[in-house]
């Protein structure tokens, strides 16, 4: 993600929370050096709350974490309860883990989190993390909330669509295919991403029709593909609750063969998101499937249940390793440690690796140090729409930006 850190607004008002009165000094005067207007200050966490009782209009509170009369935990948990808008930043030379988990339990406490503040934090560091806090969310498309109804009568008029995200080679750059992504191109909110239907379409049932349609629009879009010499594939998203459904192996099957595109180009990725529902249905249409030579992906590998027990009962061919590993990482790191084992056994299971969420050159070089095979994220290509994918293929257009 960029940083664009030391150009957003300073706030005006840092309460300060430490209680050696030395390292104290120190960072007052060091925000106030990066232009934050008003710095207060507490020796620990009780005298932190009566401040903020006393100033509601601090913006960031940064805060030591071993303190001897109530310590940054405590405090950062009896803030989430105030009216105070304020944003917590630690403050500490404690493990990052530990500060990672923090950053965890406050927005699980609905509380903006700027970031980290290593011991000692020097004005570089400040001018990175303090900064004012975005004002709490506006309502977004993705609040959007639409009926079953709405949804239905959506389908039936054409406006669910594949976009389609490239997936890249490590090695070379070259496009292997690309992600089939669901969008619902709305009358009035213009284009609409899954988050805003996925949900209300898998527990209404609408999840099979919609399925249908990415399938058969995704096929078409790869026989198109194949058809201008690029041997490339597609990835479908199949929900658990889709593939518990009897007779879905024949329709696919049915599907591809009208199309003349090869099984092995049509990959399927599952990602159990619900309680499999009925897994006897479901493990049936994944082994037909697979027997009928379509290839098999693991999504959002490392999260929920995405786990090494489907990897026991499922036989994968690609294994893609979900964004929270991959955002930001950065050698020796623990997410670095997981992606390297994750790759290890993907290798000796024969798996093709896939990184997702590839947003930056540092996360692109890292991991193709480490030897994953394909790539996909933003740093490559944000999802397009089917024609503007097939006009870059005409194109001849280079999904990797140069060096
Ligand atoms: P997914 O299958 O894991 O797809 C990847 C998601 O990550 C997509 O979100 C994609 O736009 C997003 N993404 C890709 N690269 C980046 C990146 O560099 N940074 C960030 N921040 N995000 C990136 P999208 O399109 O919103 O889809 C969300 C999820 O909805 C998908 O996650 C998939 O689970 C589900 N979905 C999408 N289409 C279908 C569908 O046709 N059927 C089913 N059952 N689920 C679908
Ligand atoms: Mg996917
Ligand atoms: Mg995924």
């Amino acid at each position: 993600m960029s940083d664009g850190g030391a150009t957003r607004e300073r706030p005006t008002s840092v309460l300060v929370v430490e209680d050696d009165a030395l390292q104290r000094r120190v960072l007052c005067k060091r925000l106030a050096a990066s232009g934050v207007a008003t710095v207060l200050e507490a020796e620990h966490g009780i005298e932190a709350l009566a401040v903020l009782a006393a100033h509601p209009d601090v913006e960031v509170v940064v805060s030591d974490l071993a303190m001897p009369e109530m310590d940054g935990l405590d405090l950062l948990c009896a803030m989430a309860t105030l009216p105070s808008k304020a944003s917590f930043v630690p403050h500490s030379a404690m493990d990052r883990q530990l500060l990672a988990c923090m950053e965890l339990m406050a927005k699980e406490r609905g509380m903006s989190f700027l970031g980290i503040l290593e011991k000692p934090a020097t004005v570089d560091d400040i001018q990175r993390v303090v900064r004012r806090p975005e004002p709490k969310e506006r309502p977004s498309r993705e609040t959007l909330v639409f009926s079953h109804d709405e949804l239905k009568e959506g389908l039936a008029l054409g406006q669910f669509v594949p976009y389609f995200q490239p997936k890249v080679s490590m090695k070379d750059g070259a496009i292997r295919g690309a992600e089939a992504l669901a969008r619902w191109v709305h009358p009035r909110y213009g284009v609409l991403p899954p988050g805003v239907f996925i949900d209300t379409m898998e527990q209404t049932g609408l999840i099979g029709s919609l399925t249908q349609i990415i399938l058969e629009k995704s096929i078409r879009a790869a026989r198109t593909w194949n058809d201008l010499g690029r041997s490339m594939s597609v990835s479908v998203n199949l929900s658990f609750s889709f593939l518990s459904t009897p007779g879905v192996a024949d329709s696919i099957t049915r599907l591809t063969r009208g199309s003349g595109l090869a099984p092995e180009r049509l990959i399927l990725e599952i990602t159990e998101n619900v309680a499999m529902a009925d897994a006897g249905i479901c493990l049936e249409n994944i082994a037909r499937l697979k027997v009928r030579g379509y290839r098999l992906s693991i999504d959002d590998f490392g999260v929920g249940y995405s786990s090494l027990q489907q990897l026991l009962r499922i036989p994968f061919d690609e294994i893609k390793i979900d964004r929270s590993f991959v955002s930001g990482v950065k050698a020796l790191s623990r997410s670095a440690t997981m992606l390297e084992a994750t790759l290890g056994m993907a290798q000796c299971l024969d798996m093709v690796s896939v990184a997702e969420g590839i947003e930056t050159r540092e996360e692109w070089d890292f991991l193709a140090s480490i030897g994953t095979a394909l790539a996909q994220g933003y740093f490559v290509s944000r999802p397009i729409s089917g024609d503007d994918l097939e006009a870059g293929l005409r194109a001849g257009t280079a999904w990797v930006p140069p060096r």
